[in-house]
């Protein structure tokens, strides 16, 4: 399930999310809200963004790609639509970037671009770029060896799980499904894998405590104003009820803005400051929508995210277009799709799984080159720094995966609905391993490019 997801409720049909416990109550509020939902994505950057005039983290970034490469870019991974250009003033050699689509005062950022590829200024080296990797063969049996690469294990989990709505049990007698433990029994064994073929790896999260210091308690002013200022509304219902419904929606707030939004910005801050990692993997599990009569579901299927696709009304915020404009001068794009694909492609093959199908969805685009692999703006993929895949494969509360969860972990194999088969955890982790080492195996095998270290 998504991590952070603000786009949430124009998710639809079967990659629809779980909601353990969800209830019809008599007296609810109105459902879909994307006004609001814009506004507090808005407020998960506007911390970041407080002091951020000059946006220094550019200045590394000039001249370092052409204008035809930005363009190409833009409408390849983040803004298919061209909902960007309103923002945008392109001159002779630069961009201006702009707070409006009015396009007038000073511009939030004006961006140089490189005459040409070949005298493109090189990028700062804040991770291993296929370029890079050209030029550093691997030892033998080590296709990993040089590689930094951090593990996100998805929620808090334990205490904090219901809070989350990320666990739900069938039968009485059965293992409680809990997302944060599924994540973090595969995060085990990635580790193990990716270590032994010479990665150095690093957690964000190897328990089930929040990394974020905050809790809960400490966002109920915050939620308070949310709540006023984009109050719920409720149909058919008393001024007691009202009042009851306005408390509830105040403490869920305050609930999402600790275990969502300052969790996501926590492990963000540790990977772009303290890990530095070449590669981040976000290790989630999926699910379908509960049909009203809560059964397991019959369908199965596969899900891998890349950065991309901010839609038109994520980009009014300014935080939002330093993000997007980051990652796109940062080119963590080139690594991200070659491994997501590849883990893809290793997924599919140990598991025989379709692809997830979206519908009509503003906040997700498809990958032309492979139909397992997404474009979206999630917290997590925008604000860590470097190439992010964001893997969701298997739907927890289908029959299948549910019977492999209740098999619990073992070694080899075993019988499990009709067929010998790995522990899922092992499935899982091997398929990302053997996707991951391909990947690089194949930036080693590569041509050098240039002196400029361009994956362009
Ligand atoms: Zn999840």
């Amino acid at each position: 399930m998504k991590v952070n997801n603000e786009s949430l409720a124009s998710m639809s049909g079967k990659a629809g999310k779980l909601k353990a416990g969800l209830c019809a109550a008599r007296c609810s509020p109105l459902s879909a809200r994307p006004a609001a939902i814009r506004f507090f994505a808005a407020l998960l950057l506007a911390a970041q963004c407080a002091a951020c005039a000059g946006w220094p983290e550019f200045d590394a970034y000039h001249g370092t790609i052409t204008r035809e490469q930005f363009i190409a870019r833009l409408r390849q991974v983040h803004d298919a639509a061209g909902a960007f250009d309103a923002y945008l003033v392109y001159g002779s050699n630069d961009v201006a970037v702009f707070s409006t689509p009015a396009r007038t005062g000073a511009p939030l950022l004006t961006l140089k671009f490189a005459a040409a590829p070949e005298s493109a200024r090189p990028l700062p080296r804040t991770f291993k770029r296929a370029a890079d990797l050209a030029r550093m063969p691997a030892p033998p049996n080590r296709p990993l060896a040089g590689i930094r690469i951090a593990l996100d294990p998805g929620h808090i989990g334990g205490e904090w799980a219901r809070m989350e709505e990320r666990w739900f049990i069938v039968g009485r007698a059965d293992r409680q499904v809990q997302e944060a433990v599924l994540a973090r029994l595969v995060a085990m064994h990635l580790k193990k894998r990716l270590e032994a073929a010479g990665a150095e790896v690093v957690l964000t999260s190897d328990g089930f405590e929040p990394v974020t210091d905050f809790r809960p308690e400490d966002f109920r002013d915050q939620a308070e104003r949310e709540i006023a200022a984009h109050p719920p509304r409720f149909a058919g219902c008393s001024p007691l009820e009202r009042e009851a419904g306005l408390a509830d929606a105040v403490r869920k707030r305050q609930e999402l803005l600790f275990f969502r939004n300052a969790e996501i910005r926590a492990r963000a801050e540790k990977v772009n400051m303290v890990l530095h990692p070449d590669l981040t993997l976000c290790i989630h599990f999926n699910a379908v929508e509960w049909g009203p009569d809560r059964r397991l579901a019959e369908e199965n299927r596969l899900l891998f995210f890349l950065h991309g696709q901010t839609m038109a009304g994520e980009m009014e915020d300014d935080a939002q277009k330093r993000r997007l404009l980051f990652k796109l001068l940062e080119q963590s794009h080139p690594v991200e799709k070659a491994v997501a694909e590849a883990v893809a492609d290793h997924m599919v093959e140990a598991t025989g799984l379709p692809p997830v199908e979206y519908w009509a969805a503003p906040n997700v685009a498809p990958n032309p080159d492979h139909a397992y692999v997404f474009y979206r703006n999630l917290a997590a993929n925008r604000l860590f720094d470097g190439p992010v895949v964001y893997l969701e494969p298997y739907f927890q509360n289908s029959r299948d995966v549910y019977r492999r969860i209740q098999a619990g972990d073992y070694e080899g194999l075993r019988t499990v609905e009709g067929r010998l088969r790995k522990s899922i955890y092992r499935e899982y982790a091997d398929s990302v391993a053997d996707g991951v080492i391909e990947a690089y195996s194949a930036f080693r095998a590569g041509p050098a490019a240039g002196a400029n270290n361009h994956d362009i």
